[in-house]
């Protein structure tokens, strides 16, 4: 049976996106009693992809570079973004969860917008998201196991890295003189953008 469209206004001046609306519910096959959600912005994204893209965990990514499709593993769920605008929401408990959660990528959008209008150099990450694995972090980490970052090993920390569980600065040993060649290489693999995104503040 066919819905009509729920819309919702979000942003009064947002400066990409302003509102969604949810233009399906269905059934969602991964957990019962759940649904799972197409909506449509009010913008088309195909500008906004790549930088937006770099804004998550490259563990959490899965970014088709040349279709601009990008599907993030977040909130316990999959969330698809479509160069159209259109989105899909898995594993959702109903159209005011999924609003809300929404609502918090709608910002991100818009910063990426306003980034990119600003001239920020709006690196364009498409290209390197699936190639960073855990043991290219790994090889840029220390690699002395000193459990300083509250995990037991460089490589446990390299992956939670990649998921988003733990960010770079909990690294303190990257810190030290002796590990510059290190962070150089970090930095030479992530670039700016993304040590950004995976916690590195610089001091
Ligand atoms: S603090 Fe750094 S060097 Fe120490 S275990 Fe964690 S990742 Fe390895």
């Amino acid at each position: 049976m066919e819905m009509k469209e729920l819309k919702y206004e979000i942003f009064e001046k947002g400066a990409l996106v302003k509102s969604v609306s949810i233009t399906k519910i269905m059934p969602c096959m991964a957990e019962e009693g759940r649904v799972k959600l197409a909506m449509q912005l009010d913008s088309t994204l195909e500008e906004v992809m790549p930088t937006f893209a770099g804004k998550f965990p490259p563990g959490n990514v899965n970014f088709i570079p040349h279709k601009k499709i990008l599907t993030l593993n977040t909130h316990k769920r999959v969330i698809s973004f479509f160069p159209s605008g259109k989105i899909m929401m898995m594993n959702t408990k109903d159209p005011e969860e999924g609003i809300e959660i929404i609502t918090e990528f709608m910002e991100k959008i818009n910063q990426c917008y306003l980034e990119s209008k600003n001239g920020a150099d709006g690196e364009d990450l498409s290209g390197k998201l699936s190639k960073i694995g855990p043991l290219n972090i790994y090889n840029c980490l220390p690699q002395i196991n000193c459990e300083e970052c509250g995990t037991a090993t460089c490589m446990a920390f390299s992956m939670k890295i990649l998921s988003g569980d733990a960010t770079l600065d909990q690294c303190k040993p990257l810190l030290k003189a002796e590990n510059r060649d290190k962070l150089n290489s970090l930095k030479e693999l992530l670039g700016d953008e993304l040590m950004k995104t995976l916690g590195w503040a610089e001091n």
